[in-house]
């Protein structure tokens, strides 16, 4: 089985305000993140190189996602949001890669205290490394295997449901054995649904689907995480004419999708040529699945004019 995806590490980490060496960027083994999963949120960003020099995609959608998530999760950033935004370029800028990944992440580093309940001690770190496309390069060309969960979301009350638009460490522990158990069966990747039976994400992915040259994706009442690259895609695809529609989707739809592709940070836009062990279309990645792909690429990498304004040069 593959274990996780290896990083190319850098030489300096932001540590609450201070720039630490990669391995001095230690927390206490009594922190309460690391013993129960709380009060831990986060983020993940890309920079990708352009003409003139790394630009971040979508900086500051993802930091205000990130104290977005901290209010959910009743957390209290001591960093401003422009004091956060401004360590991730400058982190970014100081290790010096052309290209990487940004891992903001707030938790609780608190040595003398311990069990469940409200929290205070909160840090910040952010690191950044080098990272391929998740889901593999080949995967962006050729598509991926996905097999639908037996793990499903927890949307019974508003506020299970609200729970998923945290990019919360603790919602990482379900879906983690999520992709664990599709990976185990021979797939790449994990397809969850709701309680309800409506199809809501992939395990670090959101999912579209392509019928008859319409867009189709869950509604943001979905219990899914709200992906800065969905938004993305449904604005590309939205300006090149496309229809988007957010609806509730049954798995049944995605057997019988044109196309099928997932989106997120790390995994860009992925094909999916299987669902379940069914081809989706005819088993290669569709037409329109690799027109977003190809349009997000040049966009990321500076090409379009247009969409300038969603980077940040570092
Ligand atoms: N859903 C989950 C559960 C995720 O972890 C991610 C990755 N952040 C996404 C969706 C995609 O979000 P984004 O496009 O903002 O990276």
């Amino acid at each position: 089985m593959k274990r996780g995806k290896r990083m190319e590490k850098t030489k300096k980490i932001w540590l609450n305000g201070e720039i630490v060496n990669w391995g001095e960027a230690r927390v206490h083994v009594t922190s309460r993140t690391l013993n129960y999963g709380i009060g831990g949120v986060f983020e993940g960003l890309r920079y990708y190189n352009t003409d003139k020099g790394p630009a971040i995609f979508r900086l500051s959608e993802h930091i205000k996602r990130l104290f977005d998530s901290a209010k959910i999760e009743d957390l209290e950033i001591p960093f401003s949001y422009f004091e956060i935004r401004r360590a991730c370029m400058d982190i970014a800028r100081l290790n010096n890669l052309k290209q990487g990944y940004i891992r903001p992440l707030v938790f609780v580093d608190d040595e003398d205290k311990m069990g469940l309940g409200p929290i205070g001690d909160v840090k910040v770190s952010i690191a950044t490394w080098g990272w391929d496309s998740y889901l593999g390069e080949e995967s962006l060309a050729k598509g991926i295997k996905l097999k639908t969960s037996s793990y499903t979301k927890d949307n019974r009350t508003p506020e299970r449901a609200l729970m998923w638009k945290a990019k919360a460490v603790g919602n990482y522990s379900l879906l983690h054995r999520a992709k664990k158990q599709a990976l185990k069966q021979g797939n790449d990747e994990a397809l969850l649904l709701s309680e309800d039976g409506f199809v809501a994400e992939c395990s670090a992915e959101n999912i579209f689907f392509v019928k008859n040259g319409m867009l189709i994706t869950p509604p943001q009442s979905a219990p899914i995480l709200l992906g800065i690259t969905r938004d993305s895609i449904i604005k590309i695809a939205q300006n090149k004419g496309y229809g988007v529609i957010e609806w509730d989707i049954v798995k049944k739809q995605l057997y019988a999708a044109d196309e099928i592709f997932l989106t997120g940070t790390a995994a860009e836009v992925t094909p999916v040529r299987e669902i379940d062990n069914r081809k989706v279309g005819d088993g290669k990645p569709g037409l329109i699945t690799l027109e977003l792909q190809k349009i997000y690429f040049d966009i990321v990498h500076g090409k379009m004019e247009k969409y300038k304004r969603w980077l940040t040069y570092i």
